[in-house]
């Protein structure tokens, strides 16, 4: 894939860089880790208000990532979402983003908007679980049809664990459930749906801990749980544990950056990095005075996009104009 900008994180500020890259007439390719655009505010607080967003005296954390998809949708982003930004390399014509998935981006210009770094998922303490990644074990769905045919175990209490149970159940041959107890910590429409599915033998619905793998020459073929009554083997295919998700910093460290804390220094008139053609914007950015606020991510991205013009046509002349006035950006926002 060739486009101007790659950036690397579909935060509220990788989100609203699309705005500002795209007034200046720029395309941009996201790619988050995440199966949904948002960051922060879509995984961890949907549903708290924030009040410090200018002209909004009160919008909560969703509702402020759907706005902002809103905003974005005149620009037609791309989305390359379930992947990590895993290899930063630098081309004879710019910058080469490597996903976990294969995918290969090529821009003149990358944007880092990876706030507190990559959400990751919180794996079980399984003896032997990493070999067995890719193996069997995943611990998010790409695609449902690798699902296919497969007897799966899905272990977790959360609405990942009973979102994924009820859509996959048609999907795999035989779906179990599995949590440590007859609660559910997820939505309780789907608990009482997933529960109903299980009395009448849809999938099997498991009270116990997953303890140990068996394997077969290293691949997955059975999860050993521990329950009230003593121990039980069932046979699996596939194992997906859905134990929440933490922020780490991801591969990010090894991009050749000086980072300070676990932060990218930028400079304050353009927030570009150390290497010229990589910007970085939002929480994962440091400088003297930086605040992590949404509203600053928003403020470093107008900046960020029109140093990035710069490079990306370096011969075209930018005037300032404003969205009130100017027909040239109301045809850009698709509204003239
Ligand atoms: C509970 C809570 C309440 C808050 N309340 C407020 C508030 O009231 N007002 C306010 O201004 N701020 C608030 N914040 C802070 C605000 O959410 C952050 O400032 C904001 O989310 C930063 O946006 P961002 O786009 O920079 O990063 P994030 O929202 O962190 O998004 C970064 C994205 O990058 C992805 N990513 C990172 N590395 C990679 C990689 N290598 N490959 C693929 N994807 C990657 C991550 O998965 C993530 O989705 C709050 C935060 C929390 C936790």
């Amino acid at each position: 894939v060739k486009t101007d900008i790659i950036i690397i994180g579909a935060g509220p500020v990788g989100m609203f860089a699309v705005f500002e890259l795209g007034l200046l007439g720029l395309k941009a390719h996201l790619v988050d880790i995440l199966d949904k655009p948002g960051g922060q505010c879509a995984e961890l607080y949907p549903e708290k208000p924030i009040y410090d967003i200018p002209g909004f005296p009160i919008i909560g954390g969703q509702e402020l990532v759907d706005n902002l998809m809103k905003q974005i949708e005149p620009f037609e982003p791309t989305f390359h979402l379930n992947q990590m930004a895993e290899k930063v390399e630098k081309t004879e014509e710019g910058w080469r983003v490597r996903t976990d998935d294969g995918l290969i981006i090529d821009a003149p210009v990358i944007v880092v908007a990876a706030g507190g770094g990559s959400f990751m998922p919180k794996k079980p303490p399984i003896p032997g679980i990493e070999a067995l990644e890719g193996r069997g074990v995943a611990y998010s769905v790409r695609r449902m049809e690798d699902y296919r045919g497969k007897k799966l175990i899905i272990a977790g209490g959360g609405d990942s664990a009973l979102d994924w149970t009820m859509s996959l159940k048609d999907v795999a041959e035989h779906v179990t459930l599995i949590h440590r107890r007859a609660e559910f910590r997820g939505a309780p429409a789907s608990a009482a749906q997933v529960l109903g599915m299980a009395e009448v033998g849809e999938i099997d619905f498991v009270v116990g801990q997953p303890k140990a793998f068996e394997d077969d020459n290293g691949q997955l073929s059975g999860l050993i749980v521990k329950t009230a009554d003593g121990e039980k083997t069932i046979e699996a295919d596939a194992f997906l544990p859905f134990f929440g998700l933490t922020m780490k910093l991801g591969p990010l460290s090894d991009w050749g950056f000086d980072l300070k804390d676990n932060l990218i220094p930028v400079d304050t008139e353009k927030f570009q990095t150390s290497q010229p053609g990589i910007f970085a914007i939002g929480d994962i950015n440091w400088y003297p005075g930086k605040l992590k606020l949404i509203l600053s991510g928003f403020h470093e991205a107008a900046l960020m996009a029109h140093a990035a013009k710069k490079i990306i046509h370096p011969d075209e002349r930018v005037v300032f104009q404003y969205t009130t006035s100017s027909t040239k950006l109301q045809k850009l926002l698709k509204v003239a």
